[in-house]
């Protein structure tokens, strides 16, 4: 009797999450492994207005499993939650009911994988190293065990990881020490208490992403309730604009607030400084001083600036954790941490636009290490364009590649009905001979 193949998910996150929905009706074993909560990253950003509208960030698989719960998610599907809006009224809900009921276990950290018998150096870039399955170790409480697993997916995410803010990507001298006074996020200013820690004060913002603008724009309006308030913008670039705008923007949200980010960058609002071109050389605690402000020097152009700020905002971008898979043989790319094949691709385009990228075929998606993914935003590394969008194609170009049938459409999958030409047990590994490799059980 054919047996069903495991497939384990590391990360709740949107993507994990779908990964397992598209994965059941394929006949495998599944099981999710998520550090937190479903969707931890995204409420921890969750007060954020999304760009991608509600039809964008949810499969019809989802929407049709939760129609048949009576749930539906949103009215118009042209409009955009808020992080919070999408966890609370599409995951959380996908998460509670069937098939992905039980199939997720909260508060259990994956901390390694590795190949039963088998060590990162064994058998170079051979398919034959199917035969042995997964072993992921996963920390849950104090309680360590052990998941076996023919097919693992890595959508654990950046967020966890926010990068230094240093000059030259390293911890500035006292950064550490500063940690108190230091948000790596985009803080809520719409939160009273919150916000009280940051109006009537000097801020010191870092970084020129997404992420900065959305804290520029949140830091300006707070500043104009609060005129006390100053906040000096630090970033590296010294483009004009700073953001550039893609022509007719399809994410009018996005838009909006390039825009608005922009003429804070060129010095609109006389409570903003910005300081383009600048690096953070040092951050210290003077300690005579009364209110622990904090001594930060910038570096613009060999020129140092001392200046007393109270808080800083870092938002300095992410980078994945590549010590979970350090015993595999997955081939990462120098620049941006993300797997080689797929950065090789997104480092060839020349605009930022994460609208039009790359499509994910099933080769730039696909490691040394057979049945072994990186998908969702881990699969960019440090490139921080990566939309749920791309990762519902991801997971089609996966499971087709899989199913070893590159024209499987999941639309048509149904739960409890596998897709015809998935067979009738999941799929076996195909080593490049093209014989099939019976899974292995341990
Ligand atoms: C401010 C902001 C706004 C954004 N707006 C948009 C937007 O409008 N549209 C859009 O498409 N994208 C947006 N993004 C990007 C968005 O974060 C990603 O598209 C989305 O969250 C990626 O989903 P994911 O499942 O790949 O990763 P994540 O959402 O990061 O999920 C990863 C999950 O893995 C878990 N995890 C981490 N490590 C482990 C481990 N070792 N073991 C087990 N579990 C682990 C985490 O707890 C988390 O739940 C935004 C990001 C930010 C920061």
């Amino acid at each position: 009797m054919a047996h069903r193949r495991r497939l384990l998910v590391i990360g709740a996150g949107p993507v994990g999450l779908e990964a397992a929905l598209h994965a059941l009706p394929l006949g495998y074993e599944v099981r999710v492994l998520e550090a937190g909560r479903v969707g931890e990253n995204v409420v921890s950003w969750g007060h954020v207005p999304m760009f991608s509208p509600w039809e964008m960030n949810c499969s019809s698989q989802g929407l049709g499993i939760l129609a048949r719960q009576g749930v539906r998610p949103f009215a118009d599907g042209r409009a955009a939650p808020t992080g919070r809006e999408y966890v609370a009224r599409y995951l959380l809900p996908l998460r509670s009911c069937p098939p992905l009921l039980g199939i997720v276990q909260e508060r259990t950290r994956v901390v390694a994988v590795s190949r039963d018998a088998t060590l990162k150096q064994d058998r170079p870039g051979d398919r034959a190293r199917a035969l042995r399955p997964f072993r992921v170790l996963a920390e849950s409480g104090v309680r360590q065990e052990i998941h076996e697993a023919e097919v693992v997916l890595d959508v654990s995410g950046t967020y966890g990881r926010a990068r230094e803010l240093g000059n030259g990507g390293i911890p500035a001298p006292g950064e550490k020490e500063a940690a108190t006074c230091i948000d790596r996020g985009v803080p809520d200013l719409e939160v009273p208490r919150v916000a009280a820690r940051f109006a009537g004060r000097t801020i010191l913002l870092v970084g020129a992403g997404h992420s900065a603008a959305t804290s520029a724009v949140a830091l300006a309006a707070l500043a104009s309730r609060h005129p006390r308030t100053r906040i000096l913008w630090s970033f590296r670039s010294t483009r004009v604009p700073l953001y550039p705008r893609v022509p007719e923007d399809p994410l009018t949200r996005r838009d909006a607030l390039c825009a608005g980010a922009n003429r804070l960058a060129q010095g609109s609002d006389p409570r903003i400084e910005p300081c383009p071109g600048s690096f953070v050389e040092s951050i210290a605690r003077p300690r005579s001083s009364a209110r622990a402000r904090l001594e930060v020097i910038l570096k613009t152009g060999g020129r140092l600036r001392r200046e007393r700020v109270d808080r800083i905002v870092a938002n300095v971008g992410y980078t994945p954790d590549a010590s979970i898979h350090s015993e595999l043989q997955v081939h990462l790319c120098y620049a941006t941490c993300g797997p080689i094949k797929l950065a090789a691709a997104l480092l060839g385009e020349d605009g930022g636009d994460c609208l039009s990228q790359v499509q994910p075929s099933a080769d730039r998606l696909s490691n040394p290490e057979p049945g072994f993914y990186i998908l969702g935003a881990k699969s960019y590394g440090r490139n921080s364009t990566f939309l749920i969008r791309a990762g519902l194609e991801q997971i089609r170009t996966v499971f087709a590649a899989l199913a070893g049938d590159p024209r499987l459409d999941l639309d048509v999958a149904r739960l409890g009905h596998r897709p015809k030409r998935a067979g009738a047990a999941a799929p076996a590994v195909r080593p490049p001979g093209g014989d099939r490799v019976p899974a292995a059980r341990g």
